[in-house]
């Protein structure tokens, strides 16, 4: 019996595999790319492709373009298993998952809003005193609300100022007990591969709830890779210095470690990645100009494959 259960747990488990566009926009030939390598993935190795809608902005969420997505993705022939998982019915996870960093101290609320931070940047860097960027260039938040009493927290709460909650990252690396690492089965953007070590500290205090939604990019991302069961992380180069916070939120909550595949972005003729705000390049334009699945698998770097 034992051994039986041995053998069953040894068993190489079939990948999981997600794709998680934001329906903010229309999706463009960057985002085929990414939902084609998941799907081919999943296909190759007798896993599972699931598809999530990551639609916790709720200002920019639009059904719209949700439906886009899905219209899209069967377009281009892809077949995802069922349920969807959209984000905006599932907050009472991420609130959980907030609650548990919250018991271990790891999170604080932060009151400044974007301008008062903004204002603190710019005055520290006219002293001459440089502040700390992440590395999508944002500046660090600043720690001034890390220092407040808990009564003070508590008393600003109760009188209703707007406020997000971040995790304390240095409360948060001063709990682990080894350095953090992954593997990456794809390569970074500048060709890293293998076992990556993580870098979480270069984020500064990220935000773990926003002042108008109950979690954040960061914590969903997290939790819902894990209830999903998700055992390959396919996306974007964009996303590879992401998995540094990523990996911490994952060790913060005891949850699994997927393994991460990071692909090279589709760029437009000036080098530059696609984005949502440039229709040229969605898909649904260029279909309506006459371009089919193939064109837009070619234009995603991929090659067509026969129909069966
Ligand atoms: N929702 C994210 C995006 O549209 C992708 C998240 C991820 O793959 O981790 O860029």
């Amino acid at each position: 019996m034992q051994d039986a259960k041995a053998t069953a747990n040894n068993a190489p488990r079939p990948p999981t595999v997600r794709f998680a566009p934001s329906p903010n926009g229309l999706l463009h030939v960057g985002h085929a790319r990414s939902a084609l390598l998941n799907a081919r993935f999943a296909r190759d190795h007798g896993g599972a492709f699931l598809l999530r809608i990551e639609d916790i902005d709720l200002t920019r969420a639009r059904p719209e373009f949700e439906a886009a997505i899905f219209e899209d993705l069967a377009w281009l022939g892809l077949e995802w298993s069922a349920p969807v998982r959209r984000q905006s019915e599932h907050f009472a996870d991420y609130e959980a998952a907030l609650a548990d960093l919250t018991r271990l101290e790891l999170v604080y609320p932060a009151f400044l809003s974007r301008a008062e931070a903004a204002e603190r940047v710019r005055d520290a860097e006219a002293a001459g005193r440089p502040w700390p960027r992440d590395p999508d260039g944002a500046p660090h938040y600043p720690g001034s609300d890390r220092t407040l009493s808990s009564a003070q927290r508590r008393r600003r709460i109760e009188d209703g100022e707007p406020h997000a909650w971040r995790l304390d990252m240095r409360a948060a690396l001063a709990g682990l007990g080894a350095p953090l690492s992954w593997e990456e089965a794809g390569a970074g953007p500048r060709g890293e591969t293998g076992l990556i070590a993580a870098d979480p500290a270069a984020w500064g205090d990220v935000v773990l709830a926003r002042r108008d939604v109950p979690t954040s990019y960061h914590l969903a991302v997290t939790v819902d890779d894990a209830i999903q069961g998700i055992t390959d992380v396919i996306r974007g180069q964009d996303l590879f210095a992401a998995t540094s916070v990523h990996r911490l939120i994952q060790q913060l909550l005891g949850l699994p470690a997927p393994r991460y595949r990071h692909h090279g972005l589709v760029l437009d003729k000036d080098g530059r990645k696609l984005s949502k705000s440039d229709g040229a390049t969605s898909i649904a334009s260029l279909r309506e100009k006459g371009a089919t699945p193939a064109d837009i698998i070619r234009m995603a770097g991929l090659e067509p494959e026969p129909q069966a």
